[in-house]
């Protein structure tokens, strides 16, 4: 008797990298014993395992690393020939692919997102990025044409849990072309690749001081913001936490770049390709558990193709496959924690109890671990917590509209502007809508899609400042007149 196709199990084998059972903190260019003697553990949220045990830096270590990173800056990293610079960035980058298997496992392993997410997307774009300012440190009075750029100093760089190495790369890299040093903390749930890049580190050759890695909860991030000798702060997290660094840094004369978070749309028209713009809206929502601050998590139709996007996008819902993030089969890994599965549920209760419909398609979840199934909301009104607030997890809500200038209105009714997409096949539609959606990145017939060269970074409560292209290298300079 037949029966249904099934997948055999694909687990990517995870000895290829060697975790350390404990770390002290990457500091002038060496590991060093946390002086405050506290340690955490750090797991592997798809099996709630521990991975390593790792230092909680405190104000004593935030100090030894900004003072390495200063010394590093003053001792020649600023005056290296540019040339010289940029070759460091191109070993950082090539070591980075040759070790990117070791680096896929370890993100996978750290943070549950898919193997094939963290092999495809994270660790090549993360190297790439390196690329591409190593490209640039020698160019950069090309880039600011009639004014003479020198680095700013010590950059105190903060990242989330949701693209570890990606998001060190966005920092790290743009700082050290521009002739920087920095102090970088990763989140407190995912410090592993962060401390894997610095034997990368090492062995490019990077003089001592110029990358310090301080592991720790957000206690270690407020002494880095508040820290006299850092010269610039540069934040990706949430609004929240971006709006007390503001405050911190009120009338101090730090420079400050904030990626905070979003509640973008995604636009279909009923002359998009229907099927093209369903694999967008699933790719906008579920890449990544939906742990993503440009996801398309608010997902707007056209009234008359509404019935069509819904069957279809149902469907192939049914198709996701949640489970090992180390199976290359897996589309939907595990939640980052459990306190990001505790919010996400109760975002997603509150959807429920204002009345929204929701659904989500039959799935088996693996007993251990943090899982949520994917899920979306139809019947969702705009005043709805499910519409308004970041539920940073693999939640879709759905509304509709019947002209493009109420699209217009409902995509920009949000405290919001990050990303957005816009489905249809006309040209000039698409570019009139980018026109009057406030957010930075607008996508067309595609969602998620990143470059090193393009700039990245939001309007209102997403932020400010942009990261990626040579926009990117403007936080990281001082322009004088040439
Ligand atoms: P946070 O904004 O708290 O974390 C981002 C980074 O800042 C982490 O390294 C964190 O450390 C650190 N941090 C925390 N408090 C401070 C502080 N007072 N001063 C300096 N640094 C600090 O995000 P969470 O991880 O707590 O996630 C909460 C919510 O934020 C999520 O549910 C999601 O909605 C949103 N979020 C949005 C992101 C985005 O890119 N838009 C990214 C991450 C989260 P630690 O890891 O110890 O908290």
């Amino acid at each position: 008797m037949a029966t249904a196709w099934d997948y055999a199990p694909a687990p990517e084998a995870r000895d290829i990298v060697k975790i350390q059972d404990r770390y002290g903190l990457f500091i002038g260019g060496k590991f060093v014993e946390p002086t405050s003697g506290e340690r955490y553990t750090t797991i592997d949220p798809a099996r709630e395992e521990p991975l390593a045990e790792v230092a909680q830096a405190g104000k004593a270590d935030v100090d030894r690393a900004v003072g390495a990173a200063r010394d590093a800056f003053s001792n020649g990293w600023s005056t290296l020939r540019p040339s010289e610079r940029a070759k460091y960035l191109f070993r950082i980058a090539r070591l980075l692919q040759e070790r990117s298997r070791e680096f896929a496992v370890l993100e996978t392993l750290n943070g549950g997102k898919p193997i094939r997410e963290s092999r495809d997307v994270d660790v090549p774009l993360a190297a790439a990025h390196f690329f591409y300012y190593a490209g640039w440190a020698d160019k950069l009075e090309y880039a600011f044409p009639n004014r003479k750029p020198r680095p700013v100093g010590v950059a105190g760089q903060i990242i989330p849990w949701n693209f570890p190495l990606l998001m060190l790369a966005w920092k790290i890299a743009p700082a050290l072309a521009a002739g920087n040093t920095v102090v970088l903390k990763p989140a407190e749930t995912t410090p592993l690749t962060a401390l894997l890049f610095c034997d990368v580190v090492r062995q490019a050759g990077l003089p001592p001081g110029v990358v310090n890695i301080i592991t720790g909860d957000g206690r270690t991030g407020a002494e880095l913001v508040s820290h006299p000798d850092v010269n610039k702060i540069a934040f990706t997290g949430s609004t929240e936490v971006g709006k007390a660094i503001q405050k911190t840094l009120a009338g101090t004369g730090k420079r400050l770049t904030l990626e905070l978070g979003g509640k973008a749309a995604n636009i279909i028209f009923d002359d998009a390709p229907l099927d093209q713009a369903v694999e967008g809206i699933v790719n906008g929502i579920y890449f990544n558990q939906g742990h993503v601050c440009c996801a398309g998590s608010r997902l707007l139709v056209e009234e008359s193709i509404y019935e069509t996007v819904i069957a279809k996008l149902k469907r192939r819902m049914a198709t996701l496959r949640v489970g090992d993030p180390l199976d290359k089969n897996t589309d939907v890994g595990a939640i980052n924690s459990k306190q990001q599965l505790e919010k996400i549920s109760a975002l997603v209760q509150s959807g429920v109890d204002e009345g929204a419909e929701i659904f989500q398609p039959p799935c088996k979840l693996p007993e251990r671990g943090y899982w949520f199934v994917p899920t979306v909301f139809t019947n969702v009104a705009q005043s709805y917590r499910i519409a308004q607030e970041e539920i940073f997890g693999p939640v879709l809500s759905v509304l509709t509209f019947r002209t493009p200038d109420e699209a217009i209105e409902k995509a920009n009714n949000t405290p919001y502007g990050l990303s957005a997409g816009v489905w249809t096949e006309k040209g000039s539609r698409i570019l009139a809508m980018a026109q009057k959606l406030r957010a930075g990145v607008v996508w067309a017939n595609t969602y998620n899609r990143f470059d090193p060269a393009s700039p990245f970074g939001g309007y209102k409560e997403s932020g400010f400042g942009r990261e990626g292209g040579r926009h990117g290298l403007e936080p990281y300079v001082v322009l004088d007149d040439a």
